[in-house]
């Protein structure tokens, strides 16, 4: 194809155009073409269709090949992605192979993608609270970072409007720390969970709460979601595989055809977008323009650009800071926007690293019944309301309960059948993972290798960043606390689990790089996620995140698009953009 031919121009030229079909950009197709935008979606990865290519979702575990569990060879072959614990025979095909899409560790991080039509929307845990003001305020408060440009205020009307949507189940728990929702009927708390949440009101008075999670399936769907196609949650546990029934939120199931449907959206996938077009003779004034993005087949590696007068870059936190820093122009030599330097830096993450496990010996006659898709939640309890250890911040956990069985798989056909009728239960194991806020730093960072390129030519992504003295701190802390809360509810054999050396990253809540702010000296967004310095270009992924809360961001993406996009479409009939 040539760019000369002025009908190929015209073929190639959108009213807007979003890097990324995952969930941030599942969400920016269908607002923008929603809005009567002619939209162009950008996916670097394969198609991926609604249930026909779920290829394991059916399968039992005997139609495996290895049971649904990974060979040494995948794992050898796989050493990052295979760390995930979504990753499995059933699942591994959602993930990148890690020989494919190299980057460079300057320090130990695990960096996970999915990269497909629909991202890691496929793969993910669907955990979803709302932030809170607590959250927002946090730099300002606590003096770290930079200070938010919006609050709970500016998106709790997006919060409400993608929950509907989206199909969200939780419990109205009224609690300040973790603000309701629009929810559809919550999942049920086992018998030990309820037992632990009654514990933990007596023995604290009310202020640890223990929830049902909040999460992302249809546990009664709503007209919206029939109107989706999409169906009630079967509570099989198999989410990672794609979801036949459409029982949990991905951008295959719901936004990407949504969008599809309103006949104003053209997606093109294996299409890796190299950076972004800049022109600084148009727009006038100090700042130029974005006028569309370089794209390089994925295949055939043909370079093709797409014009727009609309950017929105969705391609998961660490890509989007990658593409923005491999977009350099005379005007921006160290990356588009980058006049102050900070592209790149003050990356956050969730604190994964420690679990707790215990025993109770009660309930003795109960079990579970199904795979309920979901577990209970300890929203944070520390440094809520004032500043009180020796930390910044604080941490969330879940909290799950299971029988523990004496479960006999020995022999095979009928000697196993036999050995399982024999299968007792014992007492009930329970246990719970922190999910820690960390600080964004100057220091945690990514960078463009100066050398190494990947198979496309694109600069390898150089990530830096690492644990900190506050993390350390937190962790003790949630060792003690939850150990206290584990005694006082009369669990026992009660361990920690701390693992130094689980590099950040399996968290897989990576944060930050492109930062929203008040200030186009210390932020390179303002708060309609625009650069400050090219104002059509929104960045509305996990990049633009200031700080990171306790609470899971997926959902937060999701209301920032949603605001975002409602935004630039009004700008751009206005003819602002
Ligand atoms: C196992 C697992 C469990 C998780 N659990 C939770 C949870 O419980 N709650 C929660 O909130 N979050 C969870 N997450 C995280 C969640 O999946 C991400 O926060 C979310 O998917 C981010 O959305 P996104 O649109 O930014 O990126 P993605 O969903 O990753 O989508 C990005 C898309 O951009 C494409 N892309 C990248 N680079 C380019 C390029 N150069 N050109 C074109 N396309 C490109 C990718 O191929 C991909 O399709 C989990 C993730 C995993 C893997
Ligand atoms: S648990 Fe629900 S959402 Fe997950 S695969 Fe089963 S039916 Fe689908």
């Amino acid at each position: 194809m040539s760019y000369f031919n002025i009908d190929s121009v015209k073929d190639r030229t959108f009213d807007a155009i979003v890097v990324g079909s995952g969930i941030s950009g599942g969400w920016s197709a269908k607002e923008l073409t929603g809005k009567g935008l002619r939209t162009l979606l950008l996916e670097r990865g394969r198609d991926v269709k609604h249930v026909t290519d779920y290829p394991t979702t059916m399968k039992n575990p005997w139609e495996f090949d290895h049971l649904g569990q990974i060979t040494k060879e995948l794992k050898d072959a796989n050493p990052i992605a295979s760390r995930c614990y979504a990753f499995g025979e059933d699942s591994s095909h959602f993930f990148v192979k890690d020989a494919e899409h190299p980057y460079v560790q300057e320090k130990p991080f695990d960096w996970i993608r999915g990269y497909q039509v629909g991202g890691k929307s496929l793969m993910w845990a669907r955990g979803t609270q709302r932030w809170s003001q607590f959250d927002f305020e946090g730099p300002a408060r606590d003096g770290f970072a930079v200070e938010w440009p919006i609050g709970y205020a500016d998106i709790a009307p997006w919060y409400s409007y993608v929950e509907k949507f989206a199909g969200i189940s939780g419990n109205k728990d009224g609690l300040p720390q973790l603000p309701d929702g629009e929810f559809l009927p919550p999942h049920e708390q086992s018998c030990v969970e309820k037992y632990f949440t009654q514990q933990m009101s007596k023995h604290y008075n009310g202020s640890r709460p223990v929830i049902i999670g909040r999460c992302a399936h249809l546990t009664q769907p709503k007209d919206i979601h029939f109107q989706q196609g999409r169906g009630q949650c079967q509570n099989r546990n198999l989410c990672q595989r794609g979801c036949p029934y459409g029982g949990y939120f991905s951008s295959n199931s719901s936004t990407i055809p949504w969008a599809m449907r309103s006949g104003k959206l053209t997606m093109k996938t294996d299409s890796v977008v190299h950076s972004i077009i800049y022109d600084e003779k148009k727009g006038g004034a100090a700042n130029g323009k974005a006028t569309g993005v370089r794209v390089i087949n994925a295949n055939t590696k043909e370079i093709t650009e797409y014009y727009a007068k609309v950017i929105f870059l969705n391609a998961a936190t660490l890509n989007t800071n990658l593409i923005l820093l491999n977009s350099t122009s005379n005007r921006f030599p160290n990356g588009l926007g980058n006049d102050n330097g900070l592209l790149g830096k003050y990356i956050a993450f969730h604190n994964f690293r420690t679990t707790i496990s215990g025993e109770y010996e009660g309930f003795l006659d109960s079990t579970t019944e199904g795979i309920r898709p979901n577990g209970s939640y300890i929203p944070r309890f520390r440094n809520l309301l004032k500043q009180e250890t020796d930390f910044l911040r604080g941490y969330s956990a879940g909290f799950g309960t299971s029988r523990m069985t004496n479960n006999d798989t020995s022999g095979i056909g009928e000697d196993l059948k036999n050995s399982l009728a024999n299968t007792k239960y014992g007492n009930w194991r329970v246990g719970s993972h922190m999910m820690g806020e960390t600080i964004p730093k100057e220091s945690n960072y990514v960078a463009l290798d100066k050398t190494l390129t990947d198979q496309w030519g694109i600069p390898q992504l150089k990530i830096s960043v690492s644990y900190d003295d506050n993390d350390e701190k937190m962790i003790k802390d949630f060792h003690e606390q939850l150990t206290e809360m584990y005694t006082k509810a009369g669990f026992t054999n009660i361990k920690t689990h701390d693992k130094p050396d689980k590099a950040p990253g399996l968290d897989i809540h990576e944060m930050g790089g492109v930062r929203m702010g008040k200030d186009p000296k210390t932020s390179m967004l303002n708060k309609w996620n625009q650069l400050h310095n090219c104002k059509n270009v929104f960045v509305t992924d996990g990049a633009c995140m200031t700080s990171n809360s306790t609470q899971n961001p997926s959902l937060t993406f999701m209301a920032i698009t949603a605001r975002a996009a409602d935004f630039a479409v009004k700008e751009f009939k206005k003819g602002n953009l």
